[in-house]
């Protein structure tokens, strides 16, 4: 079963983030990933397969800086485990990043759409729908909300 973390506030997110799905990891996990949004608008995705620690290792010490992110472990239903499934997951243009827990129905449906409009798909998941469903309605001129 996944488990997902968010937070917004004053401090580094990335260690409340990797503290927060280190408390997750009794759920159950096939792989990682963290999104941290840093000054300026820029936003640093890191994931891995395996184990929360295999994403500790590959940050090298290293912490996006920001102080507000999300985070995820991940329960595969769709796709393999691996690093290109793990969330967080992009739109295109990398402005649309999201981290997801369920499934999507009809996502082979939403896919073939997007597929045709000309977006791209880094993963097998049926999560990335989401981000090129959310970057279309973007680009048609329509918020967030
Ligand atoms: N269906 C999504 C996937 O396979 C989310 C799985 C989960 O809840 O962790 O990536």
């Amino acid at each position: 079963m996944c488990g997902i973390v968010g937070y917004v506030g004053s401090r580094m997110a990335a260690s409340i983030l990797l503290d927060g799905l280190a408390h997750l990891e009794y759920r159950g996990y096939d792989s990682a990933g963290i999104a941290v949004a840093g000054s300026g608008g820029s936003v640093t995705v890191r994931k891995a397969a395996g184990k929360l620690s295999a994403l500790v290792e590959s940050l090298n010490g290293e912490l996006p800086v920001g102080s507000s992110g999300i985070g995820h472990t991940r329960w595969a239903t769709h796709g393999r485990p691996t690093f290109e499934n793990a969330h967080p997951h992009t739109d295109c243009a990398g402005n649309v990043i999201i981290v997801h827990n369920g499934i999507v129905e009809n996502y082979l449906e939403l896919k073939k759409e997007l597929l045709d409009s000309g977006h791209t798909f880094e993963s097998e998941t049926d999560t990335e729908v989401m981000s090129h469903l959310i970057e279309l309605h973007l680009a048609e001129g329509e918020n967030f909300e």
